[in-house]
């Protein structure tokens, strides 16, 4: 491994204009579970009930999800070295955006300033009818108190976290910044994604269509390992972390 992590320490440090990928991988390290990996959610749950047309025309199941979250909310997650080495590549120069699938929030919470989120946030809820969004704090509150299956105070509708379930459109305007960054970037840092959702694992493949070179750190194989020009096989926080240090020594030269 430690052969990788100087070639994706070299290809960081020839980077100008970098964009970072990030999925459910780079959050194992700070205790919330992936979809696909060896402990994910998938394992455990059925994907099929998770689509809109589930959430829409079933009342149980949506009061089972306000539930789980009414009784995990206040569970804090915290960046861990993976998003905390992406902003330091910002710091240094390298990175200049991250196109996240994740829903956490934990590149903003470490602080990376520009955050692309592909699938939207857990922080927010959205009312599926106007579009009205509050903060998940407020809602949780009111399931709290009782309401087991919140509804827009505006309008009525239904209240669903500000998230793309299967079967949702995902909010053309930040898909359409995203693929943007893609063919303008010089390199893709990929990071804890199984590539296998689409269009977001379109990302990667528009940099390389667009010029960039790309780099997959990834704790398994991934269905982009053969377009990649480097991939490193391991934790993304330790993996990222040596190869910032080793970033900072090249650009000391
Ligand atoms: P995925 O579950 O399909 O793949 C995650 C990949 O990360 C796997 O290949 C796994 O081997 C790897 N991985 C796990 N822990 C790792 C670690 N510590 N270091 C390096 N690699 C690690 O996730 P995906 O590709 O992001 O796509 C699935 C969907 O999951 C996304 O749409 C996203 O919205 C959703 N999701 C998000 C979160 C979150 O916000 N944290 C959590 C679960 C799922």
């Amino acid at each position: 491994m430690a052969l990788e992590i100087d070639q994706l320490a070299e290809a960081l440090a020839a980077s100008h204009a970098a964009i970072a990928f990030t999925g459910a991988g780079i959050s194992t390290e700070s205790g919330i579970p992936d979809f696909r990996g060896p402990n994910g959610v998938w394992k455990k749950v059925d994907p099929a009930e998770f689509t809109i047309d589930n959430y829409i025309n079933n009342a149980d199941h949506r009061a089972r999800v306000w539930s789980q979250r009414a009784a995990s909310h206040e569970a804090s997650h915290e960046p861990n070295d993976g998003h905390h080495a992406i902003v330091e590549l910002e710091h240094l120069g390298i990175i200049s955006s991250v196109v996240t699938q994740n829903i956490d929030g934990l590149h903003a919470a470490a602080g990376s300033s520009i955050v692309l989120e592909l699938h939207g946030t857990m922080r927010e809820v959205a009312c599926l009818s106007c579009g009205d969004r509050l903060p998940m704090g407020d809602v949780v509150a009111r399931v709290r108190a009782g309401d087991t299956d919140p509804h827009c105070a505006r309008c009525g509708g239904l209240l669903k976290s500000a998230t793309v379930s299967f079967g949702q459109a995902l909010p053309a305007d930040v898909i359409e910044d995203a693929f943007r960054r893609a063919r303008e970037c010089d390199l893709c840092l990929v990071v804890g994604s199984s590539l296998v959702v689409y269009p977001a694992a379109g990302v990667p493949i528009e940099a390389k269509r667009a010029g960039a070179t790309v780099a997959i750190v990834n704790a398994e194989e991934t269905d982009l390992d053969d377009l990649a020009d480097v991939v490193v096989r391991g934790q993304a926080g330790e993996v990222l972390r040596e190869a910032v240090q080793k970033v900072r020594a090249i650009q000391a030269v």
